[in-house]
């Protein structure tokens, strides 16, 4: 590791969350509207952005600053302090931010960064009907109108779109190039005239998802990112940092409050007085979840590290998010078997939690929102095979 923390810092920190952390949060954000969740977590944002706490990835300049061990121990005591997560904010703090540090320009960095630390939702829209797995067969098209684009197509899945202030926009800007060569990327504002957000009703009931239908929205050229025709490369920046520096973060919370939670169900007595953990089976099945969370753990930080100094492969962030997604699922799967009946019948959790909240059924369900988007499973093998062992590529169309 790079340098160590002081404990002060650690302390600081936890003193921090003592004070600041609500308290009962996850029975007062059980049930609630969706004008109650977005205002539970802008107030949660708030409140990190004053702890300096907010955007700790970020440079030094626009209000971060923390060198990854820092973050690791901050995740680790907002994860031990059972603090909401920021779901409103995630696209915002990681996608957004990452891309424009990347591929933006300095006035998008300077317009845009201060501007989610004021609270600026955004949302991703990369997916369509036809075009998830195969992104590059994406086909929204823009066409350049002097100084504008102008826009027309459907996105699919883009998560909280129905909150968002801007959307990360890929689309098609030259139909003759071979599929991934043709493609820009767009900062597109939500309130421009043309864009119609229906959000997509769950089994759950929530609408985490929204679908996009934009007809001939115009969004000026300089709110393209990189180079018109680069979108393709631009999008591997908003791709890394979901498969890769979300996942320091998700991974604290995995160890400090998914197996915690998992070990304290199995120390529950049953109706007959036995206890889960007192059967070997159990005990041998967690000491490899406990061994499993320590290796992602490392290996988070060493890939989110590496990303810093520039020497991350090109296939790392895949192995992070495949390990992470497919360990989840087998844990919170665990959970729901060990809860048996009694978990069945849980049918409301917290928003402001992801899907960390023992509500072990709902949980595993929950799980699936990891080993989908971003690049499915077997994506994510694929990306493995071909850019990190160098295996033949799949055949693909151009
Ligand atoms: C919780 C969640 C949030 C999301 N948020 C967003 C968002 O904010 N913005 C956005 O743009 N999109 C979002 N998505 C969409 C997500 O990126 C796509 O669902 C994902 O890329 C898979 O695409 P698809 O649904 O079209 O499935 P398909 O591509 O049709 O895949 C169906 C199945 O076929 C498999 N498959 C497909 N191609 C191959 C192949 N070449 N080799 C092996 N197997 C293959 C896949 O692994 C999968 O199991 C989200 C999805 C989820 C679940």
């Amino acid at each position: 590791m790079s340098s160590t923390v002081t404990g002060d810092f650690r302390a600081g920190v936890r003193e921090w969350c003592r004070s600041n952390v609500p308290s009962q949060w996850r029975s007062a954000q059980t049930g609630v509207s969706d004008t109650e969740f977005v205002a539970f977590q802008q107030e949660w944002f708030r409140t990190l952005r004053s702890g300096g706490f907010a955007v700790p990835h970020w440079p030094k300049e626009f209000g971060g600053g923390m060198t990854v061990p820092e973050q690791v121990v901050l995740y680790q005591e907002l994860a031990a302090a059972d603090a909401p997560r920021l779901v409103l904010a995630f696209v915002a703090i990681h996608h957004a931010a990452s891309t424009l540090l990347a591929a933006g320009t300095e006035a998008q960095r300077r317009r845009h960064l201060p501007a989610i630390l004021d609270g600026e939702i955004w949302c991703q829209g990369f997916s369509e009907p036809g075009a998830g797995s195969d992104l590059a067969s994406l086909r929204t098209s823009a066409r350049r109108e002097g100084d504008e684009f102008v826009v027309t197509g459907q996105k699919l899945w883009a998560s909280g779109a129905q909150h968002a202030d801007w959307c990360l926009l890929l689309a098609r800007t030259d139909p003759d190039a071979p599929k991934r060569k043709g493609i820009s990327y767009f900062l597109m504002d939500m309130r421009s005239p043309g864009i119609d957000v229906r959000p997509i009703k769950q089994a759950t009931g929530e609408s985490h998802f929204c679908e996009l239908f934009l007809d001939q929205v115009r969004i000026p050229v300089s709110q393209l990112i990189g180079a018109e025709n680069t979108g393709w490369q631009v999008a591997q920046s908003t791709l890394g940092a979901e498969r890769g520096l979300t996942m320091l973060e998700l991974a604290e919370r995995l160890g400090n409050a998914g197996f915690r939670w998992l070990v304290e169900e199995c120390g529950r007595p049953r109706r007959d007085g036995g206890r889960p953990i007192d059967d070997a089976v159990v005990a041998d099945r967690l000491a490899v979840f406990e061994t499993e969370i320590a290796g992602l753990r490392l290996l988070c930080r060493d890939v989110v590290e590496r990303h810093e100094a520039g020497t991350a492969g090109a296939a790392d962030a895949s192995v992070v998010k495949l390990f992470y997604s497919e360990l989840l699922q087998r844990l919170t799967g665990f959970g729901a078997e060990i809860g048996g009946l009694a978990a069945q019948s849980v049918v409301g959790k917290p928003s402001s939690g992801g899907w960390e909240s023992g509500a072990w059924v709902l949980d595993f369900v929950g799980s699936w929102e990891w080993t989908i988007p971003g690049g499915s499973s077997e994506i994510q093998r694929t990306i493995i095979g071909e850019r990190g062992l160098g295996l033949p590529r799949e055949p693909a169309g151009n």
